[in-house]
């Protein structure tokens, strides 16, 4: 038997027997060269000395493990002045000298190391008839050498969890060939610029927002452009938002009714036209309701109790601690049809109603802009008896009640389209709701397009109308933009971003995930330079 299909042998080994023990494949091999090169001087020597035999495991053949039995020679060197007297045959492509199973069989350890993780590589291994153990093939991954990296001309750097809150490692991206390069074992300035120096080609950084990166990718590459990336960008403005969200809280909740304080104070618009819809003023009743309103304040304030207010003006007691407890004039409800201002709207109202607009603060506006003049609370009551009357005994629910800066941050960033039904519903509500998130809103967009249509030339005219906006959680956002402003424009200017980097780094979590977050940082890197 010379050699076979199942099991190739390189030129000048040939399968001598075979034997099989229970699941095992001994196979004996003999080499038939007549001579061999020394390690030393690489002369041909044909000088035999002795035979001796090697064992190494090979890969399975048909489910059976295979072990080779090498039957080897040693040889003389002849050479004149070499060292070297005696040597042993070696079969460099086959078996390294020492080793303890074929190179083919090690690369095959090595697949299943980079593909998996120890221990799940050897359950697998086993399964494919090849008998190691996790520490070896962490061992076979561990020695495979580090890819060379190639040259890069834009390089995207960015922070990652290598135990998370505790310790960060730096991932460095070719944004070009759109692969992971490098991992750093810390996020230090030092170590991100030594690399960094280390590659003169780089034209261009791309990082995050001011911070350690900015200064290893200015001092380690003075050479290369440096571009705040659209993903840390728009992450800090997102931050921002979400801060300024938090502020407007109050005012989100209380919604319209601070909207029409606020216009309370505005003379030409006072919060109570005295006048019906088709210019009658008051009548009598109303006007006197209002002044015992009025009244009751006036009373409440020089400290009388509510007992007496009541006594004194004439009221219930309830009726007195109800206005009261109210901060604005609380509006009788026009149910008597006699009565009603609403009528002039009442058939607006119900097409509106009938066509699906059930949010009663955009009716209201609606009618609002056609001159009518009482408050959404008034309007509800109306519509209390469309809307079915359990309901009617409290305002409908309304996204603001369960208010979220956060979501709402995502509300503002996403693109509208992306937004289901529900979503716009409630981003029109908040915008409604309260000025300040409405001028948020329209900052956010002005951002976004800027980030989108790649236009940093108007990033000055942005900052601009921020700071005359006067929120204070986007006036720093805008500084920390004023304080590394060249990158920012290249950033919103240039076609490279770091959003690949993310993904990068979503791959290198899952890397992570799968080797049970127990990796060391050096096999951490092994295996994702050699997989990704
Ligand atoms: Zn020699």
């Amino acid at each position: 038997m010379s050699s076979s299909p199942f099991l190739p042998l390189p030129a000048g080994l040939e399968i001598s027997t075979i034997e099989t023990v229970d699941d095992l494949l001994v196979v004996h091999v003999v080499s038939t060269k007549g001579r061999s090169h020394c390690p030393l001087c690489c002369c041909a020597a044909t000088r035999c000395h002795s035979q001796y035999t090697r064992v190494v495991a090979d890969l399975p053949c048909a489910g059976f493990r295979v072990q080779l039995v090498l039957h080897v020679r040693k040889f003389f060197c002849d050479t004149a002045g070499c060292r070297r007297k005696i040597f042993t045959e070696r079969l460099p492509a086959f078996v390294e000298p020492w080793a303890r199973t074929t190179v083919r069989l090690r690369q095959v350890l090595q697949a299943l190391g980079t593909a998996t993780c120890g221990e799940l590589g050897a359950r697998l291994a086993t399964h494919l008839a090849v008998q190691t153990s996790p520490t070896t093939i962490l061992r076979r991954v561990m020695a495979l050498p580090l890819p060379a990296v190639k040259p890069v001309s834009h390089l995207g750097i960015d922070d990652f969890a290598l135990r998370r809150g505790r310790k960060y490692g730096t991932i460095l991206v070719d944004l070009t060939r759109h692969r992971i390069i490098d991992l750093l074992p810390d996020r230090k300035a030092e170590t991100a610029k030594a690399w960094i120096r280390a590659h003169p080609e780089i034209k261009l950084v791309s990082r995050d927002r001011g911070g350690d990166y900015a200064t290893a990718a200015r001092q380690g590459a003075p050479q290369a452009v440096q571009t705040a990336d659209r993903f840390h960008l728009v992450k800090n403005l997102a931050e921002a938002v979400e801060k300024a969200l938090v502020q407007c809280r109050a005012e989100l909740q209380k919604g319209p009714k601070a909207k029409e304080a606020a216009k309370a104070e505005v003379p030409e618009e006072p919060l109570l036209s005295l006048l019906t819809a088709d210019g009658q003023s008051y009548s009598a009743h109303q006007a006197e309701r209002y002044d015992r309103y009025q009244h009751v304040v006036a009373l409440r304030q020089q400290g009388m109790k509510i007992k007496e207010i009541a006594k004194r003006v004439g009221l219930g007691a309830r009726t007195v601690q109800s206005w009261l407890a109210s901060d604005e004039y609380p509006e009788t409800n026009y149910h008597h049809p006699h009565r009603s201002r609403f009528d002039a709207y009442a058939s607006y109202v119900k097409q509106r109603w009938d066509g699906g607009c059930h949010n009663i603060q955009q009716i209201w506006r609606e009618v609002k802009a056609q001159g009518y003049p009482h408050s959404d609370r008034a309007l509800r009551a109306h519509l209390e008896p469309l809307r079915g009357k359990v309901k009617a005994e409290f305002p409908a629910a309304s996204s603001l009640d369960r208010f979220s800066a956060k979501e709402t941050t995502w509300l503002f960033l996403r693109p509208l389209k992306d937004l289901d039904e529900k979503e716009q519903q409630e981003l029109v509500a908040i915008r409604q709701a309260s000025e300040t998130a409405e001028t948020i809103y329209h900052l956010v967009q002005g951002f976004l397009q800027l980030v989108r249509t790649r236009t940093g030339e108007h990033l000055d005219s942005w900052m601009r109308t921020v700071r005359a906006c006067h929120i204070r959680e986007l006036n720093s956002f805008v500084s920390g933009l004023e304080r590394d402003k060249a990158a920012v424009v290249a950033g919103l200017t240039l076609p490279h971003s770091n959003g690949q980097v993310e993904g990068q780094i979503t791959k290198l979590k899952l890397i992570k995930r799968m080797m049970y977050g127990r990796a060391g940082f050096a096999l951490l890197r092994q295996r994702v330079l050699h997989t990704v």
